[in-house]
């Protein structure tokens, strides 16, 4: 079936964005993978094109639109270069409603220029050593002390944790409030005690840095706090999961859709027993199956960026297109390999690359477990 999500504009917006990636960064990306981090300079020409932060306002850089479908264009694209280590989508998906949403007007204007030109990078630290999913068991705390926060702790698993000048830090300003004790401040680059620690080595996505970050005695501004309140942050979090899982749920379909697409056209050329191994029932059956559950898959996310831009996207409605499509990517992407044969386990396959680059999909943005919990809970148990 036909998509009927995108206008015109956005298909014009495809092809700048393909041909910046065929341009910029498919030539360049084995590189960087070797190298572990993605070069600032790229950040800065995508934002020259228009690729960072829609919804910023025009005064401050942006384009002052809020549409996803922007975002999904760029995933899309992003997913069928193959870059998988480009940090945009947490940036462009994750971040700007933090920054475009939650911030007062003098916060505005020091952020979001840089945000809007790749200038200023951006992360978000949750997640801890002892703490994942149960972000309310986070140990770093932000105690005030006059115009300034005292930030002290540790996370881990940051994306963009080396190149990010902006860091959204999750920290107990009261320890014993509970979800109502937890606040968001901007911990930005070069402040006394903020470290980076290790760019960790992961299985894939080994363009991506995915860094520690270390608080020591960080003195932040109050004026970095992001809402007009302390206490705000865990229920700040909660209003921006779904988007950053809606986004998850878009590459996962994207990727699901590349790798199906090239296993077709692999299956059509490969022989063996002198027949094209497409030609084996298994193959076509295993093939038509993928294929259905992709394209339906497709069209319940396509619904949820409608909705999300109507300002109506659940938890729930997000936990489902996570927790969906994510696993079917990694299902999709297992079975293409195995079509592959030998071929599938090796690097300079492509499905060999999504295969590794896909497993994080159920794990980051709140787990498949976490996912189904949020479900079921909706049902009143
Ligand atoms: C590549 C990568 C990038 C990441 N980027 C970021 C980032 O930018 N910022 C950030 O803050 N974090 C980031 N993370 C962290 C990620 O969000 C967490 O890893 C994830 O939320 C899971 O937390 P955890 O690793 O502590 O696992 P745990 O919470 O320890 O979970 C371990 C297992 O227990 C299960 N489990 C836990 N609680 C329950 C429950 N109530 N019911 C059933 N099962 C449960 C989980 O589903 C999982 O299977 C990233 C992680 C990776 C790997």
């Amino acid at each position: 079936m036909q998509r009927d999500l995108f206008e015109e504009e956005h298909q014009l917006f495809r092809e700048t964005v393909r041909e910046f990636l065929a341009r910029e960064v498919a030539p360049h990306h084995a590189q960087w993978e070797k190298d572990g981090i993605v070069p600032r300079e790229v950040w800065k020409k995508a934002g020259e094109i228009g690729m960072f932060g829609f919804g910023v306002p025009e005064e401050f850089g942006g384009a002052g639109i809020t549409d996803f479908r922007y975002n999904a264009v760029i995933s899309e694209e992003v997913i069928a270069t193959g870059a998988s280590g480009l940090g945009f989508s947490l940036h462009n998906d994750v971040m700007a409603p933090y920054f475009v949403d939650l911030t007062n007007d003098e916060q505005k204007a020091r952020w979001l220029p840089g945000f809007a030109s790749g200038e200023l990078i951006t992360a978000v630290a949750m997640s801890e050593p002892g703490a994942g999913s149960d972000l309310q068991g986070i140990r770093t705390t932000a105690v005030r002390e006059g115009d300034h926060y005292v930030v002290n702790g540790q996370k881990t698993f940051i994306t963009n944790g080396i190149n990010s000048d902006l860091v959204v830090a999750v920290a107990k300003t009261d320890p014993e409030a509970g979800a109502r004790g937890i606040s968001l401040l901007v911990v930005e680059r070069g402040m006394e005690g903020f470290t980076r620690g290790r760019n960790l080595e992961k299985i894939g996505m080994h363009a991506q840095d995915t860094a520690e970050l270390f608080f020591d005695n960080v003195r932040v501004p109050a004026a970095n706090l992001l809402g007009p309140q302390e206490g705000q942050g865990f229920f700040q979090l909660m209003a921006n999961l779904p988007q950053e899982r809606l986004s998850i749920a878009v590459m996962a379909v994207a990727a699901a859709e590349t790798v199906l697409r090239t296993t077709i056209e692999y299956c059509k050329s490969r022989t063996a027993f002198g027949r094209n191994i497409g030609s084996f029932q298994n193959t076509r059956f295993v093939l038509a199956e993928l294929d259905t559950e992709v394209e339906i898959a497709r069209h319940y996310v396509d619904k949820c960026i409608r909705t999300l831009n109507a300002g109506e996207l659940t938890a729930v409605d997000a936990a489902k297109a996570k927790w969906w499509t994510t696993e079917l990517q990694t299902k999709v992407i297992d079975r293409c390999l195995q079509l592959h044969g030998g071929y599938g386990y090796m690097m300079e396959y492509p499905v060999a690359k999504a295969w590794v680059d896909s497993r994080v999909q159920t794990i980051y943005g709140g787990t498949t477990e976490i996912m189904k919990e949020i479900i079921g809970r909706s049902f009143g148990f």
